[in-house]
């Protein structure tokens, strides 16, 4: 554990001296604001400790790492009936793409692009008040992370709201293919709460750990998902999890992860621990460029793959 330690802040100086950093999100007003040298790193371990290094305490807003939420929430509402409106295919197209939308009759291609996460949305709102669906979606984050402190940060989401004339439109059209039993309005007010919950590092790692862990979350004995949702969980994080940047990010990291736009990535090493990193600055498929260079490393110097075929352990 020292070693990683200083792992960590080994990857912090060298995300340091990086010159190139990506582009901070413009696509809603309140991220644009981000600095592009901010940068922090977090792993969670199985014995409930939590190393970090960087701006390791500093919120930041989680964006599409909520789809995860989501997700498991949904299939605790409506179980395997969830994979009749939403498939489970890389998407190869940009996470709000509409002309897929219509390719694929309403069907969205899996649900971490945004028109799948209008789904999961639609389906944890159930008829239900946004308002009551936003509390709950706080309350799984918070559990998930044992953490009080986590909350939904007003001005991103009314940044949302103001931004959201893509999503309105992919939603109206799921809703146009008989997809979408909500209100439109509705449910693009949970999404644009869901996209603006706020987390640090440190909570985020933690709140990885239940997809490590066979669905528990540590000190708990029974799981809060079962063992083989979290399977298809993490499944659906290597193929979809950063979009069209996701083969390229299995070749690089081999790990199932997530990615959201204010610049961060939750990465799980199944059995072992839960990664979470932060840097603002985007490549092209709106995923952090020091995140994942971060993670790189990491992955690489601890033998943490999940196609790793050699015995070697570093840990
Ligand atoms: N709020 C963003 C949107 O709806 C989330 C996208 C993302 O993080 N990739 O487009």
């Amino acid at each position: 554990v020292a070693s990683l330690a200083a792992l960590l802040d080994e990857i912090c100086a060298m995300t340091a001296a990086e010159t190139d950093r990506g582009q901070v999100s413009h696509a809603i007003a309140a991220l644009a604001e981000q600095s592009d040298r901010r940068f922090a790193i977090a792993v969670a371990t199985l014995d409930g400790e939590t190393l970090s290094a960087g701006d390791a305490g500093m919120p930041f807003s989680i964006q599409s790492v909520s789809k995860i939420l989501t997700l498991a929430m949904a299939l605790g509402r409506i179980g395997d009936q969830l994979w009749s409106r939403v498939g489970r295919e890389p998407s190869g197209s940009p996470f709000n793409s509409i002309v897929q939308l219509e390719h694929e009759r309403g069907i969205p291609r899996n649900p971490f692009i945004n028109a799948g996460a209008l789904v999961t949305t639609d389906v944890v709102l159930a008829g239900g008040e946004p308002r009551e669906a936003i509390g709950a979606l706080l309350r799984f984050a918070r559990m998930l992370a044992a953490s009080d402190d986590i909350f939904i940060d007003a001005n991103v989401a009314r940044s949302e709201a103001q931004s959201s004339d893509r999503n309105r439109a992919l939603a109206h059209y799921l809703k146009a293919f008989g997809n979408l039993d909500n209100e439109v309005e509705r449910v693009l007010g949970v999404y644009h709460h869901q996209c603006a919950l706020a987390m640090n590092c440190r909570q985020l790692a933690r709140a990885g750990l239940f997809l490590c862990l066979g669905g528990r979350i540590p000190g708990s004995a029974a799981p809060i998902i079962s063992p083989s949702r979290v399977r298809r969980i993490n499944a659906l994080m290597m193929t979809c999890g950063l979009y069209d940047g996701s083969g390229d990010f299995a070749f690089r990291v081999g790990l199932p992860a997530k990615s959201g736009i204010g610049g961060a990535i939750v990465a799980i090493v199944p059995g072992r621990a839960a990664i979470a990193v932060w840097s603002p600055g985007l490549n092209p498929h709106g995923n952090s460029v020091l995140g994942i260079r971060a993670l790189e490393h990491l992955a690489q110097r601890m033998n943490w793959n999940v196609f790793a075929t050699d015995t070697l352990d570093r840990t």
